[in-house]
């Protein structure tokens, strides 16, 4: 592993730099909201954010694009459309890049996604370390920490205070833990190297200098610190939850939480790792010509499961929530050979009934306990 020191000053005219030669995307704060969005300028980042509304899965795989436009007539044809800026995700948490890391591999698998690996070669990432909420539970699930799929990654140099009060800037309205960064960003960063690419456009775009021995030591320290932050954890390790589900497919729980569910699919459209989507034509009046698009789909929907005849698979809110769970914590990882959670907790931070994909789970593991 390779660190670099980063000054505050520094950071500044590396986002100025990189701002000449892509597009940038950030952590913003808007409305009191944290959440995603293009930048001008390196004032704009909130780099100290609380988790993002919507993950940066929106710039790879966006919510509406066009895959082809067609026309008829004397002379028909048919173009396929790849939009693919050179673009940064900067300020990107552990548990995104590791949702990142996921989607590579399901839009690989098979015939690849044209315009997701396109658009995924021309992405640089720049990933920072965070604080858990009390929603957060990526320790649970083992993304608390990430060791590739960045180009670059950021670690606070403070370490982390408790502190008693919620005056800081990075305690939103979402009633965050009483704790805080220590970290005035005068300290600056150090920057962990993960590719080739982020090694030259820092060298390109700022000055760094070798991290001393004494900051390496700081990020373990970080880390050891984060650990003990999370108020929401999963009670058995990751490698049990798909054996759990499968024991789980009749547990009362699915009625229980489908009874209150709306359908909303609001789960599905703020989660990092759902890659659903619906292929639907726009025709224009004239009938002569149209676009075909993708649209992020939900399997919370009731249509989502609809087939010609009218019949639905999944019926009830109960099924689908069952098969949501299911597909975080047991199908994929028998197809893609890992969890499909990464314990962002945007679910649960986004359902207006409190469905808690963690509450949850801990009761389908009381209740295997039971009956073991
Ligand atoms: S679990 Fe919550 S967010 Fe998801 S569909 Fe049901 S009500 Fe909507
Ligand atoms: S299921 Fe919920 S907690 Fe897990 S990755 Fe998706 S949004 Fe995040």
């Amino acid at each position: 592993m390779e660190y670099r020191f980063l000054s505050k000053k520094e950071i500044a005219s590396f986002v100025t730099g990189l701002l000449k030669d892509f597009k940038v995307y950030g952590p913003v704060k808007k409305d009191g909201f944290s959440l995603y969005a293009e930048i001008a300028s390196p004032k704009d980042l909130n780099l100290l954010h609380t988790p993002t509304h919507l993950s940066p899965k929106q710039y790879l795989f966006p919510p509406k694009e066009t895959l082809l436009t067609f026309k008829n007539g004397e002379n028909p044809a048919m173009e396929p459309v790849v939009e693919a800026n050179n673009q940064v995700l900067f300020g990107v948490h552990p548990c995104d890049i590791h949702a990142i890391r996921l989607l590579d591999r399901v839009f690989s698998y098979g015939p690849s996604d044209v315009n997701y690996i396109k658009r995924r070669e021309k992405t640089l990432i720049a990933g920072i370390d965070c604080i858990p909420d009390k929603y957060c539970f990526c320790k649970s699930v083992n993304t608390m920490n990430v060791d590739s799929g960045f180009d670059i990654f950021l670690h606070p140099l403070r370490g982390l205070n408790r502190k008693n009060n919620r005056t800081t800037n990075q305690l939103d309205n979402l009633d965050r833990q009483t704790f805080n960064w220590g970290h005035d960003m005068n300290a600056g960063f150090l920057v962990e190297i993960g590719t080739q690419r982020g090694k030259d456009l820092l060298h390109k775009y700022t000055k760094t200098r070798k991290a001393t021995a004494k900051e390496i030591k700081k990020i373990a320290e970080f880390k050891d610190k984060k650990a003990e932050l999370f108020a929401a954890s999963i009670n058995v390790e990751a490698s049990s939850l798909p054996l759990i589900y499968s024991g789980s497919y009749n547990s009362p729980v699915w009625e229980k939480v489908g009874k209150i569910c709306y359908g909303c699919g609001s789960c599905n459209n703020v989660c990092p790792t759902c890659y659903c989507f619906d292929v639907r034509d726009n025709i224009q009046a004239n009938l002569t010509e149209g676009e075909r698009y993708r649209v992020w789909d939900a399997c919370l929907l009731e249509d989502f499961a609809k087939v010609a005849g009218g019949h639905n698979f999944r019926k009830t809110r109960a099924e689908r929530l069952r098969h949501r769970f299911n597909r975080k914590f047991q199908y994929q990882v028998d197809k893609f050979g890992g969890l499909f959670c990464v314990g962002c907790g945007r679910c649960n931070r986004t359902c207006l009934v409190n469905i808690n994909i963690v509450e949850v789970t801990n009761e389908l593991i009381e209740e295997s306990n039971k009956r073991s």
